[in-house]
């Protein structure tokens, strides 16, 4: 007989409705967004908990990250000003000293940061091969490392790391994974299930989806010493999400799962189109059954791969440069993750001394007609190649 009434309905639904919210008083199924840096006592000049200061968070900050909290099947959520900040209170948290293995090829702002800290000898640094969990096995020390940190799909290359593999190792040195996934969102890759201690997303990405907020989240399966501390340095350095940008995280949240399988569609179609291509070296895309991050990519996402591309153009630095100005559909722009596709030469974007191929171009695919992206690549390289 069909239970009608402990029907656990599908994590799509849960988000779509932001966790069926209606607001108490009016019946609003659209939340209100609380703006208020200060919180008045109570009668008897107690705190009415868990709000007292604009640092702390808000109503409206708590709702987006309890929807983040679902969709990560996590216990708790933190949200930040920026994928950055976020990144920053897990390393801010590193004692000093403290033996960290992070890949050699990464997001270049997190990878960045991590050198800044090397460089003050505040961390001490062994670098892997993204995706090589031999080499990855090699850099850690048991006993010793304290944060083994996994990025997958790997920015720009978009090599795939076995999260359950690289939890292994990590936990069997008594070091902590911290994975960003922000390639894969959560409707995707659900990193804690995978045994990551710490999942972390740049919410400016998938989860907000239209390039009008910045914003990181950790989430954690546990809450702990670890977790209330990682709380309190979001606290002291006041990086927590604004209410007005939580808010339009939960609205770009309800269409995440739509979003997702359809750019995941144009990419692959993308990905297919170009590989072999006669002015494309090579393209890069778990998708592609020949990909080496393929089968590992199948079993992390539950068979979408997202829309992140990279393709190496044929010819030379200033042909890739060329195709991302002739571009007439892609935004010359950084980020990823939005309705809109955008195009970047990743070696301009990264900077000297970041190790990029030089022809190598980063495709965010948007939502928009696959068809129409395919024919601005096809005019783009043969103008470039003119
Ligand atoms: N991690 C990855 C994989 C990213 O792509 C980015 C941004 O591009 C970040 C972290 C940093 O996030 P934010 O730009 O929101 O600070």
């Amino acid at each position: 007989m069909t239970d009608h009434k402990n029907r656990k309905h599908a994590l799509t639904t849960r988000v779509v409705q932001a966790l069926h919210f209606v607001e108490e008083d009016t019946g609003a199924v659209i939340p209100a967004i609380q703006p208020a840096a200060t919180y008045a006592r109570d009668e008897n000049y107690e705190i009415r908990k868990p709000y007292w200061y604009r640092r702390d968070g808000s109503q409206t900050t708590s709702h987006a990250e309890a929807v983040i909290a679902e969709m990560e099947g996590a216990a708790d959520s933190l949200l930040f000003s920026s994928g950055m900040s976020a990144c920053s209170a897990v390393i801010e948290h590193l004692p000093t000293g403290a033996h960290v293995v992070a890949p050699k090829v990464m997001y270049h702002g997190v990878l960045h940061q991590l050198q800044t800290y090397e460089a003050k000898q505040r961390l001490n640094i062994t670098y892997y091969t993204a995706g090589n969990l031999e080499e990855l096995a090699t850099a850690v020390r048991p006993g010793e490392t304290t944060l083994v940190w996994v990025e997958t799909p790997n920015n720009p290359n978009w090599e795939v790391t076995d999260i359950a593999a690289a939890a292994e190792i990590a936990h069997a040195a008594g070091a902590k994974l911290m994975c960003d996934c922000t390639g894969t969102p959560p409707s995707m890759t659900r990193a804690l299930d995978f045994g990551a201690d710490i999942s972390f997303h740049s919410a400016t990405k998938y989860l907000n989806g239209h390039s009008d907020v910045t914003a990181g989240v950790l989430s954690v399966k546990e809450v702990d010493d670890y977790w209330e501390e990682i709380a309190l340095i979001r606290k002291l350095a006041g990086t927590v999400l604004q209410s007005f940008d939580a808010w339009l995280l939960i609205r770009g949240m309800r269409t995440l799962f739509l979003r997702v399988e359809r750019a995941s569609q144009n990419a692959m179609a993308i990905a297919k189109h170009f590989d072999g291509h006669d002015q494309v070296e090579a393209v890069l895309y778990p998708g592609l059954p020949s990909d080496p991050g393929h089968e590992v990519a199948k079993k992390q996402t539950g068979g979408q791969f997202g829309g992140m591309i990279s393709i190496i153009v044929k010819g030379d630095e200033q042909t890739a440069i060329d195709v991302t100005r002739f571009c007439q559909l892609f935004y010359p722009a950084t980020s990823l993750g939005g309705v809109e596709s955008l195009v970047e030469h990743r070696k301009t974007v990264s900077g000297e001394g970041f190790p990029v191929h030089p022809r190598l171009l980063r495709l965010s695919i948007g939502i928009e007609d696959a068809d129409d992206l395919i024919w601005d690549l096809e005019q783009a390289l043969a103008r470039a190649n003119s």
